[in-house]
């Protein structure tokens, strides 16, 4: 335990990680089946057309953001196979492991991470 890498169990944080993506894919398959169900026409309705658009909207957006955790899944199980999960993308430093039990799939350390969402266009 003398390196704050060693104290990774990372093939618990896998388990998670595959789970969390299989949970993911369940979650995407079943709102792509929501999103393109758009056999049924629109409500007559106006206002009734105007709820089913506001929820097509969400319904989108969650889907988006399942996908984005899906490739956030994929690219942390990636560096575990190439053996540096763990490491900071942009510094190279280890990433602490109170961060990887909280977000397996973190690829940044906490300071860049910060760092990134500040300067997030
Ligand atoms: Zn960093």
């Amino acid at each position: 335990m003398s390196t704050g890498k060693n104290s990774i169990d990372e093939a618990a944080l896998r388990t998670t990680l595959l789970e969390q993506r299989a949970m993911l894919l369940d979650r995407v398959r079943r709102l792509d089946k929501d999103v393109h169900h758009r056999e049924e026409p629109l409500p007559a309705d106006f206002a009734e057309q105007a709820v089913e658009l506001e929820n097509q909207e969400v319904l989108e957006a969650l889907d988006e953001d399942a996908r984005q955790e899906l490739r956030q899944i994929d690219r942390a199980l990636r560096r575990m196979d190439e053996g540096s999960y763990g490491e900071c993308a942009t510094c190279g430093a280890a990433i602490a492991p109170q961060r990887l039990q909280a977000l397996p799939w973190a690829t940044l350390c906490i300071d860049c991470a910060s760092l990134a969402e500040k300067g997030a266009p």
